[in-house]
């Protein structure tokens, strides 16, 4: 199956360029952190187990996270945006093995204006929704534009687990550029611009290589 995969450090706006990717491409899209707080909200089994991991900030077990993503693989589907995996070596040997990968394009942020971006952040619990009270409020002070629930901070947001994130991420899915610029997949795109400037960026790249 062939895929797409965005990576880049927490708030560098993955989920927002993989919901527009996968609407553009007719591709589904796979966002880890939704599908595990998802499984937490309904209190199943694989909820229990991840839950304290995601809210100290640290990550889910490679094989759990195989499973999960083992579960809702679908056949049918004309192509994957993976938001949010891999994000460890031993998850990138995976990926390449079982699927096809088009290209990796990682989103690249400061920490500062990441650290600046992920306070701002608010989402819906209800339908995962996310907003930015400064740049993309709804219409509604706090309340989701689509299905009207009141919005919260996400609850991995506060500070230690953003640091605890933060270390995980230059700890481990840093090494991912290294990694896929090996194998000729790699595509940097500044991420410190507009989500229209850089989602144009990855458009016209991905139409140069003919996909
Ligand atoms: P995110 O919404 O992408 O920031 O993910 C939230 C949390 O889910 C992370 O801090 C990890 O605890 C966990 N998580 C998400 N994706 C992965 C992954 N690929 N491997 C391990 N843990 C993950």
């Amino acid at each position: 199956m062939q895929c797409i995969v965005l990576f880049g450090i927490q708030g560098s706006g993955k989920g927002t360029q993989a919901k527009r990717l996968s609407e553009a491409l007719g591709y589904s899209h796979i966002n880890m952190g939704d599908l595990l707080r998802d499984h937490v909200a309904r209190n199943t089994k694989l909820g229990s187990k991840v839950e304290d991991i995601i809210s100290v900030g640290a990550l889910v077990d490679d094989h759990v996270i195989f499973d999960l993503l083992e579960s809702i693989l679908q056949d049918h589907v004309d192509g994957i945006i993976f938001d949010g995996f891999p994000r460890t070596i031993v998850q990138a040997d995976y990926l390449v093995h079982y699927f096809e990968v088009q290209e990796v394009y990682f989103l690249d942020l400061s920490e500062e204006e990441a650290i600046k971006r992920i306070s701002s952040r608010r989402v819906c619990p209800e339908c995962a929704a996310n907003y930015n009270i400064f740049s993309k409020k709804p219409k509604v002070d706090g309340v989701c534009d689509v299905c009207g629930t009141q919005l919260e901070m996400r609850a991995d947001d506060t500070p230690e687990a953003i640091h605890r994130r933060f270390e995980q991420y230059f700890e481990q899915t840093h090494q991912l550029i290294d990694y896929f610029e090996d194998l000729g997949l790699l595509y940097k795109v500044n991420a410190a611009r507009s989500e229209q400037e850089i989602f144009e960026d990855i458009r016209d790249h991905l139409s140069k290589k003919g996909y």
